[in-house]
């Protein structure tokens, strides 16, 4: 008998038809003797409905009203899946995320999951009831207010909450059918990856990807607790994240960000402590900075570009104009229109010329590279947004990257 949990994203719940189809699945894990604890997500585009609202009736929303605001839309969609539950024979009980004690900073919005108590989850499983948690949702202990987690954050309660419980798989299920080695809108010939590593799933993540929360992959990866991306509308393989892969591809994916701007602070004195003057406030304002290009100083004067989340553009550009005034730099330009391209691989550590070889790529497509950085397994450039498409289909084709794995290689092992 195995412990498993289940996450249902926002599209697998997102009306009454949908939620009957996945009591189906649920039911059918809990009768083959399994004890299965569910995760959700709210319904649909519930959550940015209730952002709107919330918009519609403040300014700037206060943030714990904002957070009662927002978990109710998971609370929603679990009451809906246990009754659905309920209604195939097999007992069933929903608990928000502070009744499954999921306990978290006071990070409004952006709360982290310090602890999880799980107490009611295991009664209700000894009882053998389902037990649907709220994903997304937590509580601050000393204040006792409900927290969210971040967009997308029902994929770590479902990480976090398998590593607690200590269950043997998390199942992911989602709209598509698993990793992809590219977005499958943009490049048709993209291939469904049998199979990443954490690391890899963690540089996709961060790079853009969105099927999956970077949090989640962390958790997944600190407890060893292997995940499995699967669609919610059949029951083919999805994609296993786990520690290690028996495929070694040197190049696993592209992954591309178009939620970032550019902003640049001209005519920077080129001296101690500048930088630090400038990144210190950004990160006091909890803005975060992803890319950062100086450029060579002529003069003693140099250029300073960095990206940040569109979300954060307005509130970046007032911390690097009150900064630009005091350290008497020339201005601050903003930069809405770029896009982050990225190659990731855990087989660049080991093989040279990857990053030459996308340069040209790039370039023998007459797309200009404004920044560029790297990890030890991935390479990202800052192209304009308007070339974005055309970057991702030829890196994917330059790098053979719709090829199926070699022989031999783990494909459905
Ligand atoms: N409902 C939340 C969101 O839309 C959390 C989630 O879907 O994981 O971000
Ligand atoms: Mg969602």
């Amino acid at each position: 008998m195995a412990l498993v949990v289940q996450k249902f994203g926002g599209t697998s719940v997102g009306d009454a038809e949908r939620i009957a189809n996945v009591a189906r699945r649920v039911v059918d894990r809990h009768r083959r003797g399994d004890d299965v604890v569910v995760v959700v997500s709210a319904m649909g585009d519930t959550t940015d409905e209730l952002l709107a609202l919330a918009s519609a009736v403040s300014r700037d929303p206060h943030p714990r009203e904002l957070d009662m605001l927002l978990t109710a839309g998971e609370r929603i969609s679990m009451a809906l899946v246990a009754m659905a539950i309920e209604d195939l024979g097999v007992p069933a009980m929903s608990l928000t995320g502070s009744q499954a004690g999921i306990l978290t900073t006071a990070d409004h919005g952006q709360a982290a999951i310090v602890d999880i108590r799980g107490d009611r989850v295991r009664a209700g499983l000894a009882e053998g009831k389902v037990v649907i948690v709220a994903g997304f949702q937590g509580v601050d202990p000393h204040s006792k207010d409900v927290t969210t987690l971040g967009r997308g954050g029902s994929d770590a309660t479902a990480v976090a909450l398998a590593a607690a419980l200590g269950a043997d798989e998390c199942e992911i299920f989602t709209d598509v059918d698993g990793v992809f080695t590219a977005d499958p809108r943009i490049v048709p010939e993209a291939r469904k990856l049998p199979e990443i590593s954490f690391e890899e799933m963690l540089e996709l993540a961060g790079a853009g990807a969105g099927v999956l929360m970077a949090r989640s992959v962390e958790f997944g990866r600190r407890y060893g607790i292997p995940i499995h991306v699967r669609s919610s509308f059949h029951d083919g393989e999805g994609t296993w994240v786990k520690e290690d892969t028996m495929e070694a591809a040197i190049i696993r994916g592209v992954a591309h960000d178009t939620k970032e701007a550019k902003v640049t602070v001209h005519g920077v004195p080129d001296e101690p402590g500048i930088a630090a003057r400038l990144f210190e406030p950004l990160a006091e304002a909890g803005i975060n900075v992803d890319m950062i290009v100086q450029n060579v100083s002529i003069r003693g004067v140099t250029d300073i570009s960095f990206t940040v989340p569109k979300a954060s553009t307005q509130r970046a550009r007032a911390v690097a104009d009150e900064v630009a005034q005091a350290i008497g730099a020339a201005g601050v330009d903003i930069d809405e229109d770029i896009a982050k391209v990225s190659l990731v691989g855990a087989g660049m550590k080991s093989e040279s010329g990857i990053a030459a070889k996308m340069f040209r790529i790039l370039a023998d497509h007459g797309i200009n590279i404004e920044m560029i950085s790297t990890s030890p397994i991935r390479i990202s450039c800052v192209v304009r947004g308007g070339q974005v498409v055309e970057a991702v289909r030829s890196l994917h084709e330059g790098f053979g990257l719709a090829e199926s794995a070699p022989i031999g290689a783990a494909a459905d092992a």
